[in-house]
Protein backbone atom coordinates (compact mmCIF):
# COMPACT_ATOMS: atom_id res chain seq x y z
CA UNK A 1 0.00 0.00 0.00
CA UNK A 2 3.15 2.06 0.03
CA UNK A 3 3.10 2.97 -3.23
CA UNK A 4 -0.61 3.87 -3.43
CA UNK A 5 -0.27 6.48 -0.39
CA UNK A 6 2.32 7.91 -2.28
CA UNK A 7 0.24 8.28 -5.48
CA UNK A 8 -2.72 9.32 -3.54
CA UNK A 9 -0.83 12.45 -1.71
CA UNK A 10 0.52 13.61 -5.06
CA UNK A 11 -2.93 13.48 -6.20
CA UNK A 12 -4.48 15.13 -3.37
CA UNK A 13 -1.42 17.86 -3.90
CA UNK A 14 -2.87 18.43 -7.53
CA UNK A 15 -6.89 18.61 -5.89
CA UNK A 16 -8.28 15.76 -6.95
CA UNK A 17 -10.36 13.61 -4.40
CA UNK A 18 -9.36 10.40 -3.28
CA UNK A 19 -9.85 7.76 -0.56
CA UNK A 20 -7.75 5.24 0.41
CA UNK A 21 -9.34 1.84 2.58
CA UNK A 22 -8.73 -1.81 2.58
CA UNK A 23 -10.35 -3.77 0.17
CA UNK A 24 -13.56 -4.07 2.47
CA UNK A 25 -13.93 -0.46 2.97
CA UNK A 26 -13.68 0.31 -0.74
CA UNK A 27 -15.70 -2.24 -2.00
CA UNK A 28 -13.61 -4.17 -3.90
CA UNK A 29 -12.92 -7.94 -4.19
CA UNK A 30 -10.92 -9.59 -1.45
CA UNK A 31 -8.33 -10.02 -3.79
CA UNK A 32 -6.91 -6.94 -3.25
CA UNK A 33 -5.41 -5.55 -0.16
CA UNK A 34 -7.14 -2.00 -0.13
CA UNK A 35 -6.18 0.79 -2.83
CA UNK A 36 -7.22 4.57 -3.67
CA UNK A 37 -10.42 5.66 -5.11
CA UNK A 38 -11.05 8.71 -6.52
CA UNK A 39 -13.86 9.44 -5.83
CA UNK A 40 -15.14 11.92 -9.16
CA UNK A 41 -15.98 10.03 -12.36
CA UNK A 42 -17.89 7.15 -13.71
CA UNK A 43 -17.55 4.19 -16.00
CA UNK A 44 -18.02 5.25 -19.84
CA UNK A 45 -19.41 3.09 -22.69
CA UNK A 46 -17.47 3.80 -25.43
CA UNK A 47 -19.73 2.78 -28.02
CA UNK A 48 -23.01 4.55 -26.85
CA UNK A 49 -20.63 7.29 -26.71
CA UNK A 50 -19.28 7.00 -30.12
CA UNK A 51 -22.81 6.50 -31.67
CA UNK A 52 -23.84 9.59 -29.93
CA UNK A 53 -21.14 11.54 -31.40
CA UNK A 54 -21.94 10.06 -34.95
CA UNK A 55 -25.42 11.09 -34.96
CA UNK A 56 -24.52 14.24 -33.47
CA UNK A 57 -21.87 15.05 -36.99
CA UNK A 58 -24.78 13.46 -38.89
CA UNK A 59 -27.13 15.69 -38.01
CA UNK A 60 -24.61 18.85 -38.22
CA UNK A 61 -23.90 20.99 -41.30
CA UNK A 62 -20.35 19.66 -41.52
CA UNK A 63 -19.63 17.54 -44.88
CA UNK A 64 -18.64 13.97 -43.52
CA UNK A 65 -16.81 11.74 -45.62
CA UNK A 66 -16.39 8.43 -43.48
CA UNK A 67 -14.24 5.08 -44.86
CA UNK A 68 -12.36 7.65 -46.76
CA UNK A 69 -8.41 7.25 -46.11
CA UNK A 70 -6.46 10.17 -46.08
CA UNK A 71 -3.31 9.26 -47.82
CA UNK A 72 -0.90 12.06 -48.11
CA UNK A 73 -1.01 15.44 -46.73
CA UNK A 74 1.41 18.48 -48.30
CA UNK A 75 1.32 22.41 -48.13
CA UNK A 76 0.80 23.84 -51.62
CA UNK A 77 -0.27 27.56 -52.87
CA UNK A 78 -0.60 28.23 -49.26
CA UNK A 79 -3.55 25.53 -48.86
CA UNK A 80 -3.22 22.54 -46.99
CA UNK A 81 -3.68 19.27 -50.03
CA UNK A 82 -5.22 16.34 -48.47
CA UNK A 83 -5.17 13.40 -51.02
CA UNK A 84 -7.14 10.53 -50.79
CA UNK A 85 -8.15 7.67 -53.27
CA UNK A 86 -11.35 9.32 -54.63
CA UNK A 87 -10.10 12.85 -54.51
CA UNK A 88 -8.25 15.72 -52.99
CA UNK A 89 -9.33 18.49 -50.81
CA UNK A 90 -8.04 21.84 -50.24
CA UNK A 91 -8.01 23.38 -46.96
CA UNK A 92 -7.39 26.69 -45.21
CA UNK A 93 -6.71 24.88 -42.13
CA UNK A 94 -6.48 21.09 -41.27
CA UNK A 95 -6.80 19.54 -37.54
CA UNK A 96 -5.82 16.18 -37.56
CA UNK A 97 -6.77 13.65 -34.55
CA UNK A 98 -6.12 10.50 -35.98
CA UNK A 99 -4.36 9.39 -32.63
CA UNK A 100 -1.76 6.34 -33.20
CA UNK A 101 -2.20 6.31 -37.26
CA UNK A 102 -0.30 10.15 -37.26
CA UNK A 103 2.55 8.68 -38.25
CA UNK A 104 2.01 7.61 -41.51
CA UNK A 105 2.34 11.27 -42.78
CA UNK A 106 5.48 13.39 -43.56
CA UNK A 107 4.10 16.25 -42.03
CA UNK A 108 3.69 14.72 -38.85
CA UNK A 109 6.36 15.75 -36.21
CA UNK A 110 9.04 13.40 -35.43
CA UNK A 111 8.85 11.26 -32.02
CA UNK A 112 5.19 12.83 -31.68
CA UNK A 113 3.90 9.48 -30.22
CA UNK A 114 4.56 6.01 -30.04
CA UNK A 115 1.89 3.08 -31.32
CA UNK A 116 1.28 0.85 -28.84
CA UNK A 117 -0.95 -2.50 -29.02
CA UNK A 118 -2.97 -2.89 -26.28
CA UNK A 119 -5.62 -5.92 -25.64
CA UNK A 120 -8.92 -6.28 -23.53
CA UNK A 121 -10.38 -10.01 -22.76
CA UNK A 122 -14.66 -10.56 -21.66
CA UNK A 123 -15.32 -13.41 -19.53
CA UNK A 124 -18.45 -15.62 -20.05
CA UNK A 125 -21.50 -14.39 -17.71
CA UNK A 126 -21.04 -14.97 -14.49
CA UNK A 127 -23.77 -16.38 -12.28
CA UNK A 128 -24.65 -13.50 -9.97
CA UNK A 129 -24.58 -14.99 -6.51
CA UNK A 130 -20.68 -16.05 -7.69
CA UNK A 131 -20.23 -12.52 -8.24
CA UNK A 132 -21.76 -11.20 -5.19
CA UNK A 133 -19.29 -13.51 -2.94
CA UNK A 134 -16.62 -10.94 -4.51
CA UNK A 135 -17.53 -8.45 -2.42
CA UNK A 136 -17.40 -6.16 -5.43
CA UNK A 137 -19.81 -4.21 -3.89
CA UNK A 138 -18.73 -0.90 -5.32
CA UNK A 139 -18.75 -2.21 -9.09
CA UNK A 140 -15.75 0.32 -9.12
CA UNK A 141 -13.32 -0.47 -12.47
CA UNK A 142 -9.73 -1.03 -11.10
CA UNK A 143 -6.46 -0.85 -12.54
CA UNK A 144 -3.10 -2.72 -10.21
CA UNK A 145 0.27 -0.33 -9.49
CA UNK A 146 1.97 -1.84 -12.20
CA UNK A 147 3.95 0.58 -15.09
CA UNK A 148 2.12 -1.59 -17.75
CA UNK A 149 -0.81 -2.70 -15.36
CA UNK A 150 -3.77 -4.66 -15.27
CA UNK A 151 -7.59 -3.68 -15.83
CA UNK A 152 -10.73 -5.27 -14.07
CA UNK A 153 -14.28 -3.93 -14.58
CA UNK A 154 -17.70 -5.71 -14.21
CA UNK A 155 -20.43 -5.22 -17.48
CA UNK A 156 -24.31 -4.83 -16.78
CA UNK A 157 -23.93 -8.75 -18.53
CA UNK A 158 -22.33 -9.93 -15.59
CA UNK A 159 -19.21 -10.40 -17.39
CA UNK A 160 -15.92 -9.14 -16.46
CA UNK A 161 -13.78 -7.70 -18.99
CA UNK A 162 -9.85 -7.29 -18.26
CA UNK A 163 -6.76 -6.42 -20.17
CA UNK A 164 -3.18 -5.10 -20.85
CA UNK A 165 -0.63 -6.29 -19.26
CA UNK A 166 1.32 -6.64 -22.22
CA UNK A 167 1.95 -4.10 -24.44
CA UNK A 168 3.26 -4.09 -28.37
CA UNK A 169 5.06 -1.55 -29.96
CA UNK A 170 3.62 -0.56 -33.72
CA UNK A 171 7.13 -0.67 -36.10
CA UNK A 172 5.65 0.41 -39.09
CA UNK A 173 3.38 2.81 -40.67
CA UNK A 174 0.50 2.02 -41.81
CA UNK A 175 -0.19 0.32 -38.69
CA UNK A 176 -1.75 -3.41 -39.85
CA UNK A 177 -5.48 -3.47 -38.57
CA UNK A 178 -7.81 -6.01 -40.03
CA UNK A 179 -5.24 -8.36 -40.11
CA UNK A 180 -4.24 -8.18 -36.63
CA UNK A 181 -5.61 -10.02 -33.81
CA UNK A 182 -4.64 -10.46 -30.08
CA UNK A 183 -1.96 -13.08 -29.46
CA UNK A 184 -3.41 -16.01 -27.98
CA UNK A 185 -0.35 -16.50 -26.00
CA UNK A 186 -0.90 -12.86 -23.94
CA UNK A 187 -5.06 -13.77 -23.86
CA UNK A 188 -3.55 -17.10 -21.89
CA UNK A 189 -1.52 -14.80 -19.41
CA UNK A 190 -3.99 -12.43 -19.08
CA UNK A 191 -6.46 -15.51 -17.81
CA UNK A 192 -4.25 -16.36 -15.60
CA UNK A 193 -3.51 -13.32 -13.99
CA UNK A 194 -7.48 -13.60 -13.68
CA UNK A 195 -7.71 -16.63 -12.00
CA UNK A 196 -4.78 -15.79 -10.08
CA UNK A 197 -6.65 -12.28 -8.46
CA UNK A 198 -10.47 -14.33 -8.49
CA UNK A 199 -9.62 -17.54 -7.63
CA UNK A 200 -13.08 -18.48 -6.73
CA UNK A 201 -13.58 -17.67 -10.34
CA UNK A 202 -10.66 -19.78 -12.22
CA UNK A 203 -13.24 -21.84 -13.77
CA UNK A 204 -14.72 -19.11 -15.61
CA UNK A 205 -13.82 -18.91 -19.38
CA UNK A 206 -12.61 -15.84 -21.44
CA UNK A 207 -15.59 -15.47 -24.33
CA UNK A 208 -13.62 -13.37 -26.47
CA UNK A 209 -10.80 -10.97 -26.85
CA UNK A 210 -9.83 -7.78 -29.07
CA UNK A 211 -7.08 -5.24 -29.18
CA UNK A 212 -6.33 -1.78 -31.03
CA UNK A 213 -3.44 0.67 -31.27
CA UNK A 214 -3.14 3.57 -28.89
CA UNK A 215 -0.67 6.61 -29.20
CA UNK A 216 2.02 6.67 -26.28
CA UNK A 217 3.79 9.76 -26.11
CA UNK A 218 6.92 10.15 -24.02
CA UNK A 219 5.46 12.55 -21.28
CA UNK A 220 2.49 10.33 -21.03
CA UNK A 221 0.71 13.12 -21.47
CA UNK A 222 -2.02 14.09 -24.14
CA UNK A 223 -0.68 16.44 -27.08
CA UNK A 224 -1.92 19.71 -28.91
CA UNK A 225 -0.51 22.07 -31.06
CA UNK A 226 0.22 23.87 -34.92
CA UNK A 227 2.47 22.97 -37.48
CA UNK A 228 3.44 26.33 -39.38
CA UNK A 229 -0.25 28.20 -38.14
CA UNK A 230 -2.70 26.06 -40.30
CA UNK A 231 -2.29 22.33 -39.31
CA UNK A 232 -3.48 21.70 -35.70
CA UNK A 233 -3.06 18.50 -33.95
CA UNK A 234 -4.50 16.61 -31.10
CA UNK A 235 -3.40 13.19 -30.22
CA UNK A 236 -1.99 10.50 -27.96
CA UNK A 237 -4.59 10.46 -24.96
CA UNK A 238 -2.40 7.25 -23.70
CA UNK A 239 -4.83 4.79 -23.71
CA UNK A 240 -6.83 7.39 -21.52
CA UNK A 241 -8.81 9.26 -24.46
CA UNK A 242 -12.63 8.28 -24.05
CA UNK A 243 -13.45 11.68 -22.10
CA UNK A 244 -10.08 13.18 -22.86
CA UNK A 245 -10.27 12.96 -26.62
CA UNK A 246 -13.49 14.67 -26.87
CA UNK A 247 -12.64 17.25 -24.56
CA UNK A 248 -9.32 18.47 -26.33
CA UNK A 249 -11.31 18.43 -29.26
CA UNK A 250 -14.18 21.23 -27.97
CA UNK A 251 -10.81 23.21 -27.01
CA UNK A 252 -9.47 22.93 -30.34
CA UNK A 253 -12.62 23.77 -32.03
CA UNK A 254 -13.07 27.24 -29.39
CA UNK A 255 -9.30 28.00 -30.55
CA UNK A 256 -10.34 27.80 -34.39
CA UNK A 257 -13.59 29.55 -33.84
CA UNK A 258 -12.87 32.53 -31.09
CA UNK A 259 -8.00 32.72 -32.22
CA UNK A 260 -8.05 32.15 -28.16
CA UNK A 261 -6.46 29.09 -27.02
CA UNK A 262 -8.49 28.35 -23.88
CA UNK A 263 -6.49 27.81 -20.28
CA UNK A 264 -7.12 24.26 -20.73
CA UNK A 265 -4.81 23.76 -23.60
CA UNK A 266 -2.12 25.26 -22.62
CA UNK A 267 -0.78 22.23 -20.10
CA UNK A 268 -1.09 20.14 -23.50
CA UNK A 269 0.17 22.54 -25.77
CA UNK A 270 3.64 21.93 -27.75
CA UNK A 271 5.09 25.54 -28.08
CA UNK A 272 7.00 23.58 -30.63
CA UNK A 273 6.82 20.71 -32.82
CA UNK A 274 9.79 18.82 -31.54
CA UNK A 275 9.47 15.53 -29.07
CA UNK A 276 12.51 13.90 -27.60
CA UNK A 277 13.17 10.36 -28.40
CA UNK A 278 10.53 8.34 -26.19
CA UNK A 279 12.84 6.04 -24.35
CA UNK A 280 10.38 4.81 -22.35
CA UNK A 281 8.77 3.55 -24.95
CA UNK A 282 12.01 1.81 -26.38
CA UNK A 283 12.23 -2.09 -26.37
CA UNK A 284 14.20 -1.52 -23.04
CA UNK A 285 11.82 0.85 -21.84
CA UNK A 286 8.93 -1.24 -21.97
CA UNK A 287 10.67 -4.24 -19.65
CA UNK A 288 11.65 -1.55 -17.33
CA UNK A 289 9.72 -1.13 -13.69
CA UNK A 290 9.03 2.78 -13.40
CA UNK A 291 6.47 4.84 -11.86
CA UNK A 292 3.23 3.68 -12.03
CA UNK A 293 0.67 4.83 -14.27
CA UNK A 294 -2.21 3.87 -12.07
CA UNK A 295 -2.69 7.51 -10.68
CA UNK A 296 -3.88 8.13 -14.54
CA UNK A 297 -6.77 5.39 -14.57
CA UNK A 298 -8.89 4.33 -17.65
CA UNK A 299 -11.87 4.33 -16.04
CA UNK A 300 -12.83 6.16 -12.81
CA UNK A 301 -12.50 3.62 -10.13
CA UNK A 302 -10.08 1.85 -7.76
CA UNK A 303 -6.25 1.57 -8.04
CA UNK A 304 -6.11 -1.31 -6.06
CA UNK A 305 -3.13 -3.41 -4.68
CA UNK A 306 -2.78 -6.73 -4.77
CA UNK A 307 -3.31 -9.50 -1.89
CA UNK A 308 -0.47 -11.43 -3.46
CA UNK A 309 2.26 -8.33 -3.17
CA UNK A 310 1.11 -8.82 0.37
CA UNK A 311 1.24 -12.28 1.41
CA UNK A 312 4.59 -12.23 -0.76
CA UNK A 313 2.96 -14.41 -3.56
CA UNK A 314 4.73 -13.50 -7.21
CA UNK A 315 3.82 -12.75 -10.33
CA UNK A 316 3.33 -16.64 -12.08
CA UNK A 317 6.48 -15.67 -14.75
CA UNK A 318 8.76 -14.45 -11.90
CA UNK A 319 7.38 -17.71 -10.06
CA UNK A 320 8.40 -19.73 -13.63
CA UNK A 321 12.08 -18.13 -13.77
CA UNK A 322 12.75 -19.65 -10.30
CA UNK A 323 11.28 -22.83 -10.79
CA UNK A 324 14.17 -25.51 -11.33
CA UNK A 325 14.71 -25.72 -14.96
CA UNK A 326 14.17 -29.83 -15.23
CA UNK A 327 10.68 -29.01 -13.01
CA UNK A 328 6.80 -29.33 -14.74
CA UNK A 329 5.23 -26.41 -15.57
CA UNK A 330 2.05 -26.40 -13.59
CA UNK A 331 -1.56 -26.02 -15.73
CA UNK A 332 -2.45 -22.46 -15.55
CA UNK A 333 -6.01 -22.52 -13.44
CA UNK A 334 -7.80 -20.39 -16.15
CA UNK A 335 -7.55 -20.80 -20.11
CA UNK A 336 -8.53 -18.94 -22.91
CA UNK A 337 -11.09 -20.58 -25.27
CA UNK A 338 -10.89 -20.04 -28.97
CA UNK A 339 -11.46 -16.02 -29.76
CA UNK A 340 -14.71 -15.56 -31.69
C1 LIG B 1 -8.22 -2.24 -26.24
C2 LIG B 1 -8.32 -0.78 -25.84
C3 LIG B 1 -8.86 -0.45 -24.61
C4 LIG B 1 -8.98 0.89 -24.23
N1 LIG B 1 -9.55 1.20 -23.03
C5 LIG B 1 -9.72 2.50 -22.68
C6 LIG B 1 -10.35 2.84 -21.44
O1 LIG B 1 -10.73 1.99 -20.65
N2 LIG B 1 -10.49 4.16 -21.14
C7 LIG B 1 -10.05 5.15 -21.99
O2 LIG B 1 -10.25 6.33 -21.67
N3 LIG B 1 -9.46 4.85 -23.16
C8 LIG B 1 -9.26 3.56 -23.52
N4 LIG B 1 -8.64 3.25 -24.69
C9 LIG B 1 -8.07 4.35 -25.49
C10 LIG B 1 -9.11 5.09 -26.26
O3 LIG B 1 -9.77 4.18 -27.14
C11 LIG B 1 -8.41 6.18 -27.06
O4 LIG B 1 -7.63 7.00 -26.19
C12 LIG B 1 -9.41 7.06 -27.77
O5 LIG B 1 -10.16 6.28 -28.67
C13 LIG B 1 -8.69 8.14 -28.52
O6 LIG B 1 -9.61 8.79 -29.34
P1 LIG B 1 -9.14 9.53 -30.64
O7 LIG B 1 -10.37 10.05 -31.30
O8 LIG B 1 -8.03 10.47 -30.31
O9 LIG B 1 -8.46 8.41 -31.55
P2 LIG B 1 -9.07 7.07 -32.24
O10 LIG B 1 -10.28 6.61 -31.49
O11 LIG B 1 -7.91 6.15 -32.39
O12 LIG B 1 -9.54 7.61 -33.63
C14 LIG B 1 -8.63 7.95 -34.66
C15 LIG B 1 -9.44 8.05 -35.94
O13 LIG B 1 -8.60 8.49 -37.00
C16 LIG B 1 -8.96 7.77 -38.17
N5 LIG B 1 -7.81 7.74 -39.08
C17 LIG B 1 -6.59 7.21 -38.84
N6 LIG B 1 -5.79 7.37 -39.91
C18 LIG B 1 -6.53 8.00 -40.85
C19 LIG B 1 -6.25 8.42 -42.20
N7 LIG B 1 -5.08 8.22 -42.79
N8 LIG B 1 -7.25 9.05 -42.87
C20 LIG B 1 -8.46 9.28 -42.30
N9 LIG B 1 -8.77 8.88 -41.03
C21 LIG B 1 -7.81 8.26 -40.34
C22 LIG B 1 -9.29 6.37 -37.65
O14 LIG B 1 -10.10 5.67 -38.59
C23 LIG B 1 -10.05 6.70 -36.37
O15 LIG B 1 -11.41 6.89 -36.62
C24 LIG B 1 -8.51 1.92 -25.10
C25 LIG B 1 -7.97 1.59 -26.35
C26 LIG B 1 -7.87 0.25 -26.72
C27 LIG B 1 -7.30 -0.07 -28.07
Amino acid sequence: MGRVRRVAKILRRAGTKVELGTSEELGIPRGFVGGMHETEGGILNPGKLTRVVRRALLESSARVFEQTKITDVVRTDGRVVLSTPGGQVRAGRVVFATNAFAGEWDITPRHLSVPLWVIEVETAPIDPDRLMELGWTSRSALVTQHNIMENYRLTSRNTIVFGVRRIERGKDFPLPMSEKSPDPALVDELAGAFAHRFPSLADVRVARSWGGWIATTPSWLPVAGQIDGDVFYSVACNGHGLAQAPYVGTLIADLLVDGVRPADLDVLWADKPRFPRPFMMSPLGLRRPGPSTASTTWSTGVAGTLARERSGLRHPRERAARRPRNAASPTPPMRAQPLT
